[in-house]
């Protein structure tokens, strides 16, 4: 029988986080990179690294025929994907299965059916999942939009349907706002995403983003691993994370994780997968997408089930039966992460590109850095922002709050500006301290930071 053999087709601390997994697995591994990446540590420490183009994502990271044709030349026989990318491109997929290889994740069908924001709506509505208020598919027009703004009420969100990042999502309050915003998402998105269908929802206000990890195997075994609290988000995406969720009781995550069960199951979706969604004030809960892939902030809940998500994610593609079942899984401990950007959190979170002349990562017991950088390092301009993920672990909640503080003051990064000091504050806020803060945390911290800057 031939060797098993993994191209990963993506770059930074996901690139190395998956090949790290396949290593233990034993399983040969091969890295793509493009040009600005030849230095990148993905490169060094796959088995193997193909350079498939130039800088720009489009030319290298995003171009399909590329990430094949290097997966054939070098003989691997599966492609995991990491996240953004190709991660939750359909097209790819099938070109993929079309290959004879084994993509780490869902088939094509279920990346069409419920990677599409617009119909995983209609698909969670026909289960009886409950979703935002909002669009029946996709608004076409304007004036269809403000047709449906108009029933639901405002504020409303335009959301793009290939939508991911926090990208391509605008809240308007008003007809003029709304006429205004359509054009503009519809064209952001489709420069972003290379689609510029949309969808409306109603504003919820002040939510908490609570999520729930899945994970299925090719005969039908389904478990859920608890939730991840996202609610501390800039722009729309997440910025900390941590898991369990400190406002939710046993009857709704039981509950949570049952309706994402549900969803997952009816279409027979396969490997892990993220479903989100929006809790109100009152404890309610609506479904607002599904995301079809490893997620960011997966080392969360690694850390309080004691899981290796991506190692469990190559074994389900390979064929094998989930390596554990509902009633094996216990969450114990409470984990926080904190994204490590590479932006200006005082300049608009304006990405700050360039060479790392010396890091420091903190360490010690409950420490946990997933990363891709080191001294001399130069941040390409040309991807996403963040370095690296800090993960703590620890009994409880309060402890754990208490060692990220340490681990953000001991983690040094010199010659760029980063977002370390920023969070570092967070973690002495006293709402989040308390635990009860919501997605407009960081826009309420983010004035207060201001204004003691202007003193
Ligand atoms: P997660 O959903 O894993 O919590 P993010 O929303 O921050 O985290 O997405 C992770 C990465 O994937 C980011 O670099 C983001 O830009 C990218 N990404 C997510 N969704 C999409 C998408 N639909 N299209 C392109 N890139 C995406
Ligand atoms: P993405 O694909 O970019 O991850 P999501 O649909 O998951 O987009 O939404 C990202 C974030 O935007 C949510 O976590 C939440 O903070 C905010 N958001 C999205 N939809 C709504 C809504 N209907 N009401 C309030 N906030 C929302
Ligand atoms: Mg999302």
């Amino acid at each position: 029988m031939l060797k098993n053999k993994i191209l990963i087709a993506n770059r930074g601390e996901i690139a190395v986080r998956i090949i790290r997994a396949a290593k233990e697995l034993g399983i040969e591994t091969v890295a793509i990179y493009s040009k600005a990446d030849a230095d990148s540590l993905h490169v060094k420490l796959a088995d193997q690294a193909i350079c498939i183009g130039e800088n720009s994502s489009t030319d290298s990271y995003l171009n399909m025929n590329r990430v094949l044709s290097a997966a054939i030349s070098s003989g691997c026989n599966a492609i995991h994907p990491g996240y953004g990318f190709l991660s939750e491109n359909a097209e790819f997929v099938e070109m993929v299965e079309s290959c004879q290889i084994k993509f780490v994740g869902p088939s094509s069908k279920s990346i069409e059916q419920i990677g599409d924001k617009s119909s995983a709506r209609m698909i969670a509505k026909e289960n009886h999942v409950p979703i935002v208020e909002g669009s029946d598919g996709l608004v076409l027009s304007v004036e269809d939009g403000l047709k449906v703004a108009k029933k639901i009420g405002y504020p409303v969100m335009i959301k793009a349907s290939s939508g991911g990042g926090g990208r391509g999502i605008s809240i308007v309050r008003s007809d003029e706002e709304f006429k205004n915003a359509f054009s503009r998402t519809s064209l952001e998105a489709l420069s972003n995403f290379g689609d510029g269908s949309l969808y409306i929802e109603k504003f919820i206000e002040s939510p908490r983003h609570i999520e729930i990890q899945v994970i299925g195997d090719e005969e039908g075994n389904y478990v859920h691993l608890f939730e991840r609290d996202c609610s501390m988000q800039r722009r729309n995406q997440k910025m900390i994370e941590e898991a369990p969720s400190p406002v939710l009781n046993d009857i709704l995550r039981r509950k949570m994780g049952q309706t994402a069960l549900k969803l997952a199951k009816a279409i027979n979706y396969v490997n892990a997968g993220t479903v989100e969604f929006l809790v109100d004030a009152k404890q309610n809960f609506y479904f607002i997408e599904m995301n079809t892939r490893i997620q960011v902030e997966h080392p969360i809940t690694e850390m309080i089930t004691g899981v290796d998500l991506v190692k469990e994610q190559i074994r389900v593609a390979y064929g094998k039966t989930l390596s554990f079942k509902q009633r094996d899984l216990k969450i114990k401990g409470h984990a926080i992460e904190c994204r490590i950007n590479a932006e200006n959190p005082l300049k608009n979170f304006m990405p700050t590109p360039g060479r790392i002349d010396n890091v420091l990562f903190p360490g010690g017991f409950g420490v946990r850095v997933d990363t891709h950088i080191y001294p001399g390092y130069n941040v390409p301009p040309f991807y996403d922002s963040m370095l690296a993920k800090l993960i703590v672990y620890a009994p409880t909640r309060l402890e754990a709050i208490k060692k990220m503080r340490v681990a953000l003051e001991q983690f040094v990064v010199e010659g760029i500006d980063t977002n370390i000091e920023y969070q570092y504050l967070i973690m002495y806020n006293p709402e989040f301290i308390k635990g009860v803060y919501d997605t407009g945390f960081i826009q309420r911290f983010h004035l207060l930071v201001e204004e003691k800057n202007n003193e």
